[in-house]
């Protein structure tokens, strides 16, 4: 019996048929109880990866992505847009009923009040613009991460 055991190298090489086995290394195989069961369960290994179902990159996922960037429709944004509507219509009727009225009644307005009236409706469509981006910001985070745990 040969005393000098087979490398573990040369044990995954000789189990994963990547190199030829010799009559020598045989034997030892078949007289070295340690060898003999290293060998055995590199074998094992070998065919249970081989058993392995394949790993497929999810051909969706270009798919699943656009539909996380894109805007979820949703009811509320449906009623904002019936409510623009609304108010634009509510407006265009009041100004050809009322507008020489309403312009009699700004002019004689003092400036402070002119001023509050002009910044209203700018300061709130400045502070939804900044809503949107903070929205629009936090959304790509969150597909960043989920695309980063996809790819590890
Ligand atoms: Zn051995």
């Amino acid at each position: 019996m040969n005393s000098v055991h087979l490398t573990e190298e040369k044990l995954q090489a000789l189990a994963d048929k990547a190199e030829r086995t010799t009559a020598l290394e045989m034997q030892h195989i078949a007289n070295c109880m340690e060898c003999r069961i290293k060998f055995e369960n590199y074998q094992l290994i070998n065919s249970t990866l081989q058993q392995l179902p394949q790993v497929a990159f999810d051909p969706d996922l270009a798919d699943h992505i656009v539909a996380m960037v894109k805007p979820q429709r949703s009811a509320i944004h449906w009623a904002a847009f019936i409510a623009a509507i609304l108010g634009g219509i509510l407006v265009m009727v009041s100004t050809v009923l009322y507008g020489k009225q309403f312009f009699a009644f700004f002019i004689q307005l003092p400036y402070i009040l002119r001023y509050f009236f002009a910044l209203i409706p700018l300061s709130f469509i400045s502070v939804q613009t900044v809503l949107f981006f903070l929205h629009h910001q936090q959304k790509m985070k969150t597909v960043k991460e989920k695309t980063d745990y996809l790819a590890t």
